[in-house]
């Protein structure tokens, strides 16, 4: 086993730090003052522009064809990269690798159609437009999403939608041109297989009836590009914007959100290397009682913790990253995809709680990135699923691993009684 990233990673990873040192960085403050008045960086469009000059574009996208802008590489390989662009957070979207586009682009690669791709996935390779992925409503515990209500019909040569959404991130951008809708199939029993009752619906944002009623703001942070509220009123779209098949949504939701995931994971890494770096530095020159908080033992506790959890979650996500790369059966993939996402939020909030013990006060304020990093890492353990729904994934993929091999062997419980009576799975 290679712990080395690839000779590929490393020396893309080398030209993307020297990029964000010599480009990105500088602006840090001025970015974050925009975003506090609630604003798109104005200098993001020509970050973007250089970026896309040098390559260091679209590298999260495996599966990108040599006559499409950009750099792929595979999961493994990208996995450092943003883990660099989580210690920068607004970094991923100078290289065109930010949720939720990249999952957008994921979907429209597999399973758009010719024309939907020229209209959508083209322009979104290329950086001159943003979407937004329109699934989670208020009324309903979108945690399921057999649950959502959201509906479309079909009236002709059209698709007819109704529907309240909610959190959907990017909306509020002035580029987001496309909202993928997750819709329930109108007019369908109810009996019918709930996994078959939903459709993906490719709606343009500015089509009569699309509302955006209010970007939400999470834990007071309010993000320039939005998680929004939407209303649909009796929008209407050709019956060409549907997505790969009727029915097909909550299998295609999926597909989505796995790579989705696990870069969310792979920037918490970057993102708490970056706390606990912070934390560090401070607890070196900040003096209470006579001392250097370095020399507290329980601060001593929190680095090591910190550092030793870290070190755990970037194995897991590493291998979550490989498993991705490699043909695998889907089950299998979606609980290593799960057992990341639910230990990169727990990491996060873990570490994050921890560095701004470290620097007091100043911790909560807006002067260092630790609010909103835990804010980040709260929401995480929410956004792309719940930490119980991923908990619950990860249970089932293991009793059905056990019922796979008959169960443990009798010959491991130590009385003949006990070896007798043993359950068997088989
Ligand atoms: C910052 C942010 C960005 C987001 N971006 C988007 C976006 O772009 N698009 C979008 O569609 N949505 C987005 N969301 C919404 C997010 O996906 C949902 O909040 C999430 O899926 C949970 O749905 P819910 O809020 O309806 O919670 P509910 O489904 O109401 O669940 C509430 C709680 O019930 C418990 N629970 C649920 N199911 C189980 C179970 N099986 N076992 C045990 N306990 C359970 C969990 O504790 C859960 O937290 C975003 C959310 C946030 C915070």
């Amino acid at each position: 086993m290679d712990f080395q990233p690839s000779p590929t990673s490393q020396q893309w990873l080398h030209r993307l730090q020297a990029f964000s040192d010599r480009w990105l960085l500088p602006h840090n403050a001025a970015w974050h003052r925009h975003a506090r008045a609630g604003e798109i960086a104005p200098f993001m469009p020509s970050l973007r522009e250089l970026a896309r000059d040098e390559g260091l574009w679209n590298l999260c996208l495996p599966w990108l064809a040599p006559h499409e802008p950009g750099t792929p590489l595979s999961n493994l390989d990208y996995a450092p990269l943003a883990e660099a662009m989580g210690r920068l957070h607004w970094s991923a979207e100078v290289f065109n690798c930010h949720a939720p586009d990249s999952g957008t682009m994921e979907l429209l690669h597999r399973h758009a159609d010719a024309a939907q791709r020229e209209a959508w996935l083209a322009p979104l390779l290329a950086g001159e437009i943003r979407s937004a992925f329109a699934m989670s409503e208020p009324d309903v515990a979108s945690s399921d999403p057999t649950n959502l209500q959201t509906t479309v019909r079909r009236d002709g040569d059209a698709l007819l939608l109704h529907g309240r959404k909610w959190f959907v991130t990017g909306a509020a951008h002035p580029d987001c041109r496309l909202l993928v809708v997750v819709c329930r199939n109108a007019g369908e029993p109810v009996e019918a297989d709930a996994h078959a009752a939903h459709s993906l619906v490719l709606v343009p944002i500015a089509t009569p009836g699309v509302h955006v009623v209010r970007n939400i703001a999470v834990m007071q942070h309010l993000a320039p590009e939005g998680h929004c509220e939407l209303r649909l009123d009796g929008v209407r779209v050709p019956a060409s914007n549907l997505l790969a098949a009727w029915g097909a949504g909550f299998a295609l939701a999926q597909v989505r959100l796995a790579p989705g995931r696990i870069h969310h994971c792979m920037r918490t890494i970057g993102q708490c290397e970056l706390a606990l770096e912070l934390a560090c530095d401070r607890a070196l020159e900040r003096r209470s009682f006579g001392r250097v908080l370095a020399e507290q033992a329980n601060v001593q506790d929190w680095i090591a913790q910190s550092r030793v959890e870290i070190d755990q979650a970037r194995l897991l996500v590493l291998h979550a990253a490989w498993s991705l790369d490699q043909p695998q059966p889907p089950e299998r993939l979606r609980a290593d995809i799960s057992a990341i996402k639910l230990v990169a939020g727990r990491l996060q909030t873990q570490v994050l709680d921890r560095a701004i013990q470290v620097f007091g006060a100043m911790g909560l304020s807006p002067d260092t990135p630790l609010a909103w990093l835990w804010t980040w890492g709260r929401a995480l353990r929410l956004l792309d699923g719940p930490d119980e729904v991923h908990l619950r994934a990860v249970a089932r993929h293991e009793f059905s691993r056990v019922r796979a091999r008959g169960g443990a062997s009798a010959a491991w419980f130590t009385t003949p009684e006990q070896m007798a009576a043993a359950p068997r799975l088989r």
